[in-house]
């Protein structure tokens, strides 16, 4: 059975270890906690969308070692369908999250390790996936070229197309108008516009720009301001809703995207595909971790009523 959402994008395992402080080069010091979890955007979004009621495949590439058992774990207990490749020339992508507790700060190193590799030709072999889906999802961890055909080949199906141009990255016109949505945050929109994104109003404006770049439509993620939706005729700016004490934010775009793609597969109209998603994120930030932290469908319809 075809899936109606594919998402293109990568695993990484998360490995955190929290420290009082960095250590120099060259030193050792003792930490005080370590936790392994899984990560990567793609991932993080297709686990999203399935536990928000979406039928989502996966597009991407592993190793054969333990973090891809973890992934392909995670995948089949949310309901994602995997249609990844796995590889033994390298290894399954890894984050390194160091957080300084003193401070609160982090540093982080990912290594998308075959993930890396992922190629339009990898994308291609995906062609009857992609164009049998209602929505087409990816971001930028890896490699642009590929994330390009996996837009062109949606667009050509009459797929709908969703830009989760994260991390920042520069992005050309010609792949912004391959875009049915485009949904960064603040930090990114900034990067696709040059205007400072921190008000509502300022979103509006970043949004304005996004289409004229050549989007459909945009939608500017503001953390605990909500989200603003543009599509040159709607404007609609989504106060964020309060599920709870907030526990953490990671992984709350992810959610917020995995929630939108999952609402525009079943034929909800885009104003309210983005309600959705803002209460999906909503719940998803009241919660630890990143996947883990994804609410299922009953908890986001009875907080979006
Ligand atoms: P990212 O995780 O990509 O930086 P944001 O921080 O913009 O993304 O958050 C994405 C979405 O998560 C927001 O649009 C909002 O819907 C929700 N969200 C983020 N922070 C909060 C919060 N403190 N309370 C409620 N919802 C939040």
């Amino acid at each position: 059975m075809p899936n109606d959402i594919i998402i293109l994008g990568i695993f990484v395992a998360d490995t955190s270890y929290r420290a009082d402080r960095q250590p120099r080069m060259g030193e050792t010091i003792l930490g005080n906690k370590f936790t392994l979890g899984p990560g990567g955007k793609g991932s993080n979004q297709a686990v999203a969308a399935a536990k928000s009621g979406g039928n989502v495949g996966i597009i991407t590439k592993l190793g054969k070692d333990a973090f891809a058992d973890m992934a392909l774990g995670i995948w089949s207990d949310a309901g994602v369908t995997s249609l990844a490749t796995q590889h033994d020339e390298s290894y399954t992508g890894a984050a390194y999250i160091f957080v300084e507790e003193s401070t609160g700060n982090n540093a982080i190193i990912v290594a998308p390790g075959i993930a890396a590799t992922i190629s339009s030709d990898d994308v291609q072999k995906h062609t009857a996936d992609i164009a049998t889906a209602k929505v087409f999802v990816t971001q930028l961890e890896q490699p642009i070229d590929a994330a390009m055909t996996g837009l062109q080949l949606a667009r050509a199906a009459g797929v709908k197309t969703i830009l989760n141009p994260a991390p920042v990255a520069e992005i050309s016109d010609k792949m912004l108008s391959l875009c049915d949505y485009v949904t960064p945050n603040e930090t990114e929109a900034e990067g696709l516009t040059g205007i400072t994104v921190s008000t509502p109003q300022d979103a509006e404006r970043a949004a304005k720009a996004i289409l004229s770049r050549g989007a459909g439509a945009a939608i500017i993620t503001l953390g605990e301001n909500g989200a603003l939706y543009h599509d040159g005729i709607d404007t609609l700016h989504v106060p964020a809703i309060t599920a709870g004490p907030v526990i953490e934010t990671t992984g709350a775009g992810d959610a917020f995207n995995g929630g939108f793609a999952t609402a525009l597969s079943q034929g909800m109209p885009a104003l309210s595909a983005v309600k959705f998603a803002n209460a999906a994120a909503a719940i998803s930030v009241t919660r630890p971790g990143t996947a883990p932290a994804m609410p299922d469908r009953a908890e986001i319809d009875a907080l979006v009523k």
